[in-house]
């Protein structure tokens, strides 16, 4: 995540990205629709009959016709553990601490590769120590040839070596002055959930000193859905601190594939276009939980099905539907 730095002064955003900026109308501290949740759905919300969710839960489109709302909010179910669920809490975990533990540090030998690569493998090693049984479990989960534990660890490792050359570049352009930016991995956000229909919300990362907002993702590839988490967690932050935030990151780390990817950084406007795209899905969640008899139809395109903690249960009502 300290890639985001160096990253961020290159674009210049503020006077790069102005006039786009500049057209943003749906802000989260607005009082009108389509930010705030209008009829049924607020007369739901209030009445305790609909939940609000969280941000994760209501951008999370990986399931077209949003059966997931139905099994989690409506059936109640858990969902089974997935090997993908687990790497996601492993990769999130030891990129915020890396990012907290390594944000402002100031050490001239990373411009040694040696030194670099084992600064990287002393951290990986001591966490790996650290969250055994969680990287224990995945050797259960696996399903395919490409979930495999020891490639994710090696995968990390390469990423904490791009992000510490990553920090040394930081150091080197700014001359060895005190960073414009800190990365605050630990923000949580309260907005008014009765009319935004948005639980607390707590993002990867946010950048108060540039208003810039995001989540880490992790699967196969980088989906086009994605954007919309930081729509919503930058709604939830307007809301409830009246203040804008106008950039979103979203951090891919690619896992299951056979090449050796390091984590992507998308950087984007949240524009009204991504904003409204998030009204949208939150707008969807709510139509499935108000109309509780009745189930979404199942996806014509099952393939993201192997991959979602809520498989069996689907594969279940499948088969009491025939
Ligand atoms: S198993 Fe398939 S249909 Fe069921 S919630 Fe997951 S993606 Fe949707």
């Amino acid at each position: 995540m300290i890639q985001i730095m160096p990253k961020i002064n290159l674009l210049n955003f503020k006077n790069e990205f102005k006039d786009e900026i500049n057209r943003i109308t749906y802000r989260g501290y607005s009082k009108e629709p389509p930010v705030v949740v209008t009829g049924a759905y607020y007369s739901a919300l209030n009445a305790g009959e609909i939940k609000p969710l969280p941000v994760g839960e209501l951008s999370n489109l990986a399931c077209p016709t949003r059966m997931d709302i139905y099994m989690g909010r409506i059936k109640k179910k858990d969902g089974k553990t997935t090997w993908g669920r687990v790497t996601g809490q492993i990769i999130d975990k030891c990129i915020h601490d890396f990012t907290k533990q390594y944000q402002n540090e100031k050490d001239s030998k990373l411009k040694v590769f040696d030194h670099l690569i084992k600064k990287s493998s002393d951290y990986l090693d001591s966490f790996v120590e650290v969250n055994k049984r969680q990287i224990g479990k995945l050797n259960k989960l696996k399903s395919t040839p490409e979930e495999d534990e020891n490639r994710l660890i090696k995968t990390l490792d390469y990423t904490l070596r791009y992000e510490l050359s990553m920090l040394f570049l930081q150091n080197s352009l700014t001359n060895g002055k005190a960073n414009n930016m800190s990365i605050n991995c630990e923000l949580e956000i309260i907005p008014n959930c009765m009319t935004t229909g948005i639980s607390k919300a707590t993002p990867d990362f946010f950048i108060p000193e540039l208003s810039i907002i995001g989540d880490i993702k992790s699967g196969v590839e980088f989906k086009r859905y994605y954007p919309l988490t930081a729509a919503g967690y930058a709604l939830a932050y307007e809301n409830a601190h009246n203040t804008n935030v106008d950039l979103g990151l979203i951090y891919f780390f690619p896992t299951r594939q056979r090449d050796f990817s390091l984590a992507h950084l998308h950087i984007f406007v949240i524009d009204d276009i991504l904003r409204a795209a998030f009204f949208q899905a939150r707008d969807k969640s709510f139509e499935i939980m108000k109309d509780k008899n009745n189930y979404p139809p199942f996806p014509e395109n099952d393939t993201g099905c192997s991959f979602c903690k809520y498989e069996d249960d689907c594969k279940l009502l499948r088969l009491r539907l025939r």
